[in-house]
């Protein structure tokens, strides 16, 4: 029994799952027999090579350098639909912040595939297949993995050569908007979520990325970064890329006072709508807020 119930993506920090799971409080997979539990934790802020694919965390084992063994840790979680020890999953988005995602189960059985270890040579390591047991619970999809991360600067520095073409500036910026609305800065924001931020429009085809700090003005780290994105249907990335429409701090939009009543029906926009927006989407968009037409 743990020492209180947790609430799904409640934050917590090292010393209270040290408290709560009874456990220690350095690693990645932390066993407790006093609380008959193993605690893992997925930390997001450094590379690792874990990965989601539907819904199904593929979570490596326990052991930083060299083969990684089937004991200790990596025995008891893939011996868990059996042995009954509770397994529950952490999430570090930021550092010493401890997010709660519930309790998990193997989703399959676990298997062995080549690493790189810490000093960048290649290992066996053990990949444990997870399924979140809460249905409400999700796992973060996180995009900035390094091949990803190559495969945008390549395609943005093929962007950026359209600067250099004997076509007008109008004529530019269309074309290296539809580059960036159609390419790998897409595929990174489909990742997170596969809709227009603002209405139900799910069609991969019809959805577009615009960067909320327009290209023009972000720095090259700004135009890297995904939180810079916001994903759109034509219509929404249409008003929003002409600032008839932006958004609050809380996510809430603004509608230009320009817009018709009439039109804003048309366009399907209202007052009541709002969009989720991160911490860094949220400082995005200030300035787009303010330039709001
Ligand atoms: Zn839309």
């Amino acid at each position: 029994m743990l020492k209180r119930k947790l609430e799904i993506n409640e934050v917590l920090n090292n010393q209270q799952i040290r408290e709560i799971f009874l456990c220690s409080s350095q690693g990645g997979m932390r066993k407790s027999n006093r609380t008959n539990s193993l605690t893992l934790i997925s930390d997001k802020t450094k590379l690792y090579d874990d990965r989601i694919i539907e819904d199904i965390y593929h979570y490596s084992g326990m052991g930083q350098s060299g083969d990684q063994k089937m004991r200790g840790q990596n025995l008891t979680l893939a011996e868990s639909n059996q042995n009954e020890v509770e397994i529950h999953f952490f999430e570090v988005l930021k550092p010493k912040e401890y997010t709660y995602r519930g309790q998990v189960q193997l989703a399959g059985e676990p298997y062995q595939e080549q690493q790189k270890d810490r000093d960048g040579n290649q290992r066996m390591v053990w990949v444990f297949p997870l399924r979140l047991l809460n249905s409400k619970a999700k796992f973060t999809k996180t995009s900035s993995t390094e091949g990803d991360e190559k495969e945008l600067k390549e395609e943005f520095l093929s962007i950026q050569q359209v600067e250099t073409l004997p076509i007008e500036q109008t004529e530019k910026e269309r074309l290296m908007k539809a580059r960036i609305g159609q390419g790998k800065f897409k595929k990174m924001l489909i990742q997170r979520e596969c809709k227009c931020a603002l209405c139900g429009v799910t069609d991969e085809r019809m959805l577009i990325a615009s960067h909320i700090k327009p290209w023009k003005f972000a720095t090259n780290e700004e135009r890297l970064d995904v939180h810079n994105g916001l994903l759109l249907c034509p219509n929404h990335d249409n008003l929003f890329d002409k600032r008839l429409i932006s958004f609050n701090r809380n996510g809430e939009i603004v509608i230009s006072p320009t817009i018709s009543i009439t039109d804003r029906t048309f366009m399907n926009v209202n007052e009541r709508r709002r969009i989720v927006l991160t911490e860094k989407q949220g400082s995005y968009m200030e300035s787009h807020y303010k330039n709001l037409l």
